[in-house]
């Protein structure tokens, strides 16, 4: 047993492996010792291996998925070996033959199909890359639903793309530098992955996808190996690929994710979360896919206005949202339950699932298809809820109302589906019933009134009878026949009831082995429909988005935002979804603010007390650029904007310590890749930059990069800061103004008014927040005499920042703007493909001449 044990092992060597032993999975030395300790079970010991007892623990088989799911999310894998045939067969080889064990699945986080092991309401991605020369292709699998994506990036780019999908599972060629699970080398062969791809859709060439790249083959052929080895050779059902370029979607790195708090608050769960206090979804899918529209924000203002369109006709006509709604919330999660069955992991109770979710969806189009003057993506979405009748109909025929989960107990058929089953299922409800009266006859015959028949599973029909009244049944003679004594009762056979058991029992069998055959036939009849039950499932999906984005506006008073061709960023009255719900719950007030940000007035340096609103304010801009693109209301009373292709938010030293690096060491990083990436359509909030190191240096780079986003970037961006000294930058940069937030001392008390005004702020306040805060008044005291002694210092030196006034202007340092534009439109015009390299390198002496 040990040498199968271990050869199994090595099968799964980065698994835990689960070996099943009757009623248990047992689990051997280190991975006992792990699993007891994550599942907070006994670890025992069994035998010996090398003169040492073997650690082990085990879970019962029927209350495996509870433990999976612990460990899974503890972030291991597991492998499952199964017994492949039975004792019996094994017995028959031979006496000491042991019986056969194979792995039939490895469990992954990323590969997961049980209801019990998901979150409803998120994807459940997993990943892989596959970097190709300086491409980085990635694919990614959904596979609980079918979805299948693949992109392509840049190393500098990678990082936001996995940002976006959040993948459960990550898995990476083995020499690739990066966090993750790594795989062979040879599985991300771009030769193979072709191979395996067009197996996996039954195509003859890829062209059908729309010419994928080396990277993106790769990487797709890299998933689908991982998925092999996971399946053990099953794969589930994957919807056509869909590719999507990485200038598809507003690029938001995962800083900036983290920052705004997009889907996940910054303790890490959905509440407190823009997408919690957006999500209004009533369905799993629908809600998976508002996930899923935050994380990427689209480029596209067509696209934008077709998902703006159907969200309108939803405010505008309330009662047929309430209709769409309540239709949706009765349906259930077909995309999941098609996972499900495609992985072969499905039961009757999913193929219910797709006959009602279905079912519903035919209905829903009957309405929709009366209502006159639709929005084109409702006409679009209209047919792909149709189309299923025949599959509907054979369910509906097929199938009792409420199917059971598991189909072992069979049950799930209905009647009048097959004749053949029926009779075998009335042989089986006769017999029993002859069964009952046999019972009746033989207590009778015997004047035992307390005698029973039973059933076990270990001696079948039987009958039991106490053991003061069993004498008489011991007799020779007595037509029955002795099986078992226990304490109190004994137990006998006869062969008029092991006649009758016989019959029930194989029409019970038979029955069964009926209804099987009948689930593989439905099964195998959904799966020939898998694409475009996905496809019904993604309309649903978007319906319910686009009602319940509708249901968030009018419930919050938010507007449609109007998208522009120029970069401005124009809100009225602009609020920030989570602060104003939080607030509202106490029952304070939100006060709304506008911004106007232009290509001539693109930068604002928001100034004014702690407390007093400056990142609320900021990040509730960055999230209205975020819904807006997502095709969502915004909180606000007007929005127009220009479409924002990257978005940055840094926050001036907030504790990053987790990360392994000092807080200022990663203020500076990512405000590093925000100088290197943002171009002149993206939007950059920057909140204290500079904060987390000495007065001086703060200053200095703060200084530095106001000019530089200013200069060089000439993107739209709003700079929160203490920094009072970077309000002479007005002076120089012409794009640049000035705001604060308005703050007012009463009678000793600080007013935070949370009202933003042109202008810098009159003077800072933090010792009158500090005073708010409860600071004791003997430090209050000693911090203003240590305040005005600095102050005195600074009028008589001419102030921190006097010495700035002598700096040449930044924009010296620059080439010439002439000159770089020259050398752009030359770049821009050459056709590099219908070059010769002989024209090529004339061109590069013209770009040198241009230079000089
Ligand atoms: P600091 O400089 O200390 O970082 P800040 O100026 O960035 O402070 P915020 O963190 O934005 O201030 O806001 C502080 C608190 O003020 C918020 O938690 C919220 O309760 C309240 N607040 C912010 N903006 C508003 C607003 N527009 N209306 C009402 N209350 C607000």
């Amino acid at each position: 047993m040990m040498a199968q044990y271990f050869a199994l092992k090595a099968e799964a060597p980065d698994c835990l492996l689960f070996y099943r032993m009757g009623d248990f999975f047992e689990l051997f030395f280190d991975d006992a010792k792990l699993a007891a300790a994550v599942l907070d079970i006994a670890l025992t010991a069994r035998g010996e291996h090398l003169g040492m007892p073997i650690p082990m623990c085990g879970v019962p088989v029927h209350a495996m998925e509870a433990y999976l799911a612990r460990l899974i999310k503890a972030g291991h894998r597991v492998a499952i070996a199964e017994q492949t045939e039975s004792p019996a067969a094994a017995k028959a080889r031979g006496s000491k033959s042991i019986v056969s064990r194979g792995i039939v699945r490895v469990v992954t986080a990323g590969t997961l199909t049980e209801e019990t092991l998901l979150e409803a309401r998120a994807a459940n991605w997993l990943v892989a890359v596959a970097p190709v020369g300086d491409a980085i292709g990635i694919a990614a699998a959904d596979i609980s639903t079918g979805r299948f994506e693949i992109s392509e990036t840049t190393p500098a780019g990678l990082d936001a793309e996995l940002a976006r999908l959040a993948a459960a599972e990550l898995i990476i060629p083995e020499d690739f530098a990066i966090a993750g699970h790594a795989r062979p080398r040879s599985d991300f062969d771009s030769v193979a992955g072709e191979a395996r791809l067009k197996r996996l859709f039954g195509v003859a060439t890829l062209d059908g996808f729309g010419g994928l790249t080396r990277a993106q083959i790769a990487a797709s052929g890299g998933l689908i190996a991982y998925l092999e080895h996971a399946g053990k050779g099953t794969l589930p059902f994957l919807c056509a690929p869909v590719k999507r370029a990485a200038t598809d979607h507003m690029l938001i790195d995962a800083a900036t994710r983290e920052s705004l708090e997009l889907v996940r608050s910054a303790s890490g769960s959905r509440s407190g979360s823009l997408l919690d206090a957006l999500d209004r979804t009533v369905t799993p899918g629908g809600a998976r896919l508002l996930a899923s529209d935050i994380g990427a924000p689209l480029m596209d203002r067509v696209a934008i206005q077709a998902r703006l369109d159907l969200v309108s006709h939803y405010v505008d006509n309330g009662g047929t949202r309430d209709a769409m709604r309540a239709a949706l919330r009765a349906l259930p999660d077909v995309a999941r339950a098609l996972g499900r069955l495609s992985a072969g992991r499905g039961g009757p109770r999913d193929l219910g699932q797709l006959r009602d979710g279905l079912g519903e969806a035919r209905m829903l189009r009957e309405r929709l298809a009366k209502g006159s003057d639709v929005p084109p993506l409702l006409a679009e979405l209209l047919p792909m809820l149709d189309g299923h009748g025949a599959l509907v109909d054979l369910l509906s025929r097929a199938l009792v109302p409420t199917p059971p989960i598991d189909a072992a107990q069979g049950g799930y058929i209905a009647e009048g589906y097959d004749a053949a089953l029926d009779a075998l299922r009335s042989t089986g409800g006769s017999g029993r019933r002859d069964i009952a009266l046999l019972e009746a006859r033989y207590r009778e015959q015997t004047g035992i009134a307390a005698l029973k028949i039973k059933h076990n599973n270990v001696l079948g029909y039987h009958i039991e009878v106490s053991a003061k009244n069993a004498d008489p049944l011991m007799a020779v003679d007595s037509g029955f026949t002795h099986r078992q004594t226990l304490a109190g009762v004994v137990r006998f056979n006869a062969p008029e009831l092991h006649e009758l058991a016989m019959s029930v029992t194989q029409a019970g069998a038979h029955a069964l082995a009926a209804e099987a055959a009948h689930l593989e036939e439905l099964v195998a009849a959904a799966l020939a429909r898998a694409k475009e039950i996905a496809a019904t499932a993604d309309a649903l999906a978007r319906f319910d988005v686009a009602s319940a984005l509708a249901e968030r506006a009018v419930e919050g008073g938010w507007c449609r935002p109007a998208l522009v061709e120029d970069a401005r960023f124009d809100v009225t009255a602009g609020r920030h979804p989570v602060v104003e719900a939080a607030l509202a719950k106490s029952g304070a007030r939100f006060v709304a603010n506008d911004v106007m940000l232009r290509p001539e007035s693109r930068l604002w340096l928001v100034t004014g007390p702690n407390m007093g609103g400056k990142s609320t304010f900021l990040r509730q801009n960055a999230l209205i650029a975020v819904l807006a693109q997502a095709g969502s209301y915004v909180p606000a009373e007007s929005a127009t904007l220009g479409l924002v292709d990257r978005l940055f938010s840094r926050v001036g030293a907030s504790d990053n310590l987790a990360r392994g690096r000092s807080t200022f060491m990663v203020e500076m990083v990512e405000t590093a890749a925000i100088l290197a990436q943002a171009t002149e359509r993206s939007f950059i909030i920057l909140d204290e930059v500079g904060r987390g190191t000495s007065t001086y240096d703060g200053l200095a780079i703060a200084w530095a990069v106001v000019e530089a986003v200013h200069e060089i970037n000439r993107c739209r961006c709003l700079f929160a800061t203490h920094y009072h000294e970077l309000t002479r930058l007005a002076e120089k940069l012409d794009a640049l103004s000035l705001h604060h937030v308005r703050a007012r001392e009463y009678k000793g008390d600080l007013i935070l008014l949370h009202e933003l005004a042109s202008g810098p702020a009159d003077r800072s306040y933090g010792i009158a927040v500090g005073r708010l805060a409860g600071l004791p008044p003997a430090v209050l005291a000693r911090a203003k005499a240590v305040l005005s002694k600095l102050e005195a210092g600074r009028d008589a030196t001419g102030g921190l920042a006097a010495g700035l006034d002598d700096l040449p202007l930044f924009a010296a340092t620059m080439p010439e703007p002439e000159a770089r534009d020259a050398v752009h439109v030359a770049l821009e015009a050459i056709d590099v493909d219908a070059l010769s390299p002989r024209e090529a390198l004339d061109r590069l002496y013209e770009l040198k001449r241009l230079l000089q």
